[in-house]
């Protein structure tokens, strides 16, 4: 075993043969085109103003790519309101690593359709990422007389709406725990030491077996990113419906272990 990969994915379309992509659309990671490349930025707020019309809503969107969470109040007294918000942005130029409060206040006045005008108050923390779906080729590459297997994010890249990223980096770490094992008992087992197809088998199903619950991740954060958009008129009515009923029963929440693959 002579590499375990802990590089991000970029840097893993630089292997050989090994192509990082959508498994759906077929666009590669490096593709610039638009809809594969959805810049973000990612800022905790407080506002001057309580923000009355969106109390009875845990996630309020201004415009699809403008989405604003409400925290609840970790106190009762507690007057200001922390909101967190997601500011997409449908261009090609890069948002700037740390977003000032006179950017996100000017895009808020742009872009907010509510007759309430919402002025920050302060800016906590800002960060900026991009959406892109992307999942490499396969997990497993043999260099050599070595082995790269891959896992997290240098194997898979994804919107992170639901959550999943940490989630299926981490089984993929407790599975190809288990494939670095066989692989290095069985190697033992071989008397001349050489490698043969049975060493290669280990890895490759770890590869297989992840890279396909890795394509069903992806699929379902699309669906999921898909959801979070259609928050205008009927879709979101009945989205919300949907989703009442489902997370109310024992059911959804079976359900939801389900989708996220923590049962199988
Ligand atoms: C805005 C945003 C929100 C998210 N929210 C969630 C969420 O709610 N839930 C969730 O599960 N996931 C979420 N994710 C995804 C989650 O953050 C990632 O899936 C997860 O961090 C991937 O972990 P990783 O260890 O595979 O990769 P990374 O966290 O990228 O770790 C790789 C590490 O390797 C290091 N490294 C790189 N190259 C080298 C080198 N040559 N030598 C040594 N070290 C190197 C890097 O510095 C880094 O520390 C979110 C992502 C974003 C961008």
């Amino acid at each position: 075993m002579s590499n375990i990969s802990a590089q991000t994915a970029p840097v893993f379309t630089k292997f050989p043969d090994v192509h990082f992509q959508d498994p759906q659309t077929g666009i590669a990671y490096e593709d610039s085109g638009l809809g594969q490349n959805i810049y973000f930025t990612l800022t905790d707020v407080s506002f001057e103003e309580p923000l009355l019309f969106a109390r009875d809503y845990p996630t309020f969107c201004l415009d699809p790519f403008l989405v604003c969470t409400p925290f609840r109040p970790l106190i009762p007294q507690q007057t200001e309101t922390l909101c967190r918000i997601v500011l997409g942005t449908l261009t090609h130029a890069e948002v700037s690593q740390s977003t000032s409060k006179e950017y996100l206040q000017a895009e808020l006045d742009r872009r907010n359709p509510f007759k309430e005008r919402l002025v920050i108050k302060e800016v906590f923390i800002t960060s900026r990422y991009r959406v892109r779906t992307a999942l490499a080729g396969t997990y497993w590459k043999k260099i050599g007389n070595g082995h790269v297997p891959l896992a997290g994010d240098a194997a898979h890249v994804h919107s992170p709406v639901g959550g999943q990223g940490i989630n299926l980096g981490i089984c993929d770490a407790i599975e190809v725990r288990h494939a670095i094992r066989d692989h290095i008992e069985a190697k033992r087992t071989l008397s001349n030491g050489s490698e043969g197809s049975d060493l290669n088998r280990i890895l490759q199903g770890y590869a297989e077996e992840r890279r396909n619950i890795g394509v069903k991740v992806l699929a379902l954060a699309k669906r999921l990113t898909r959801m979070v958009r259609c928050n205008f008129g009927w879709r979101r009515v009945v989205r919300n419906v949907v989703m009442r009923i489902v997370i109310s029963t024992d059911t959804g929440i079976s359900l939801a272990w389900k989708i996220f693959l923590l049962v199988r």
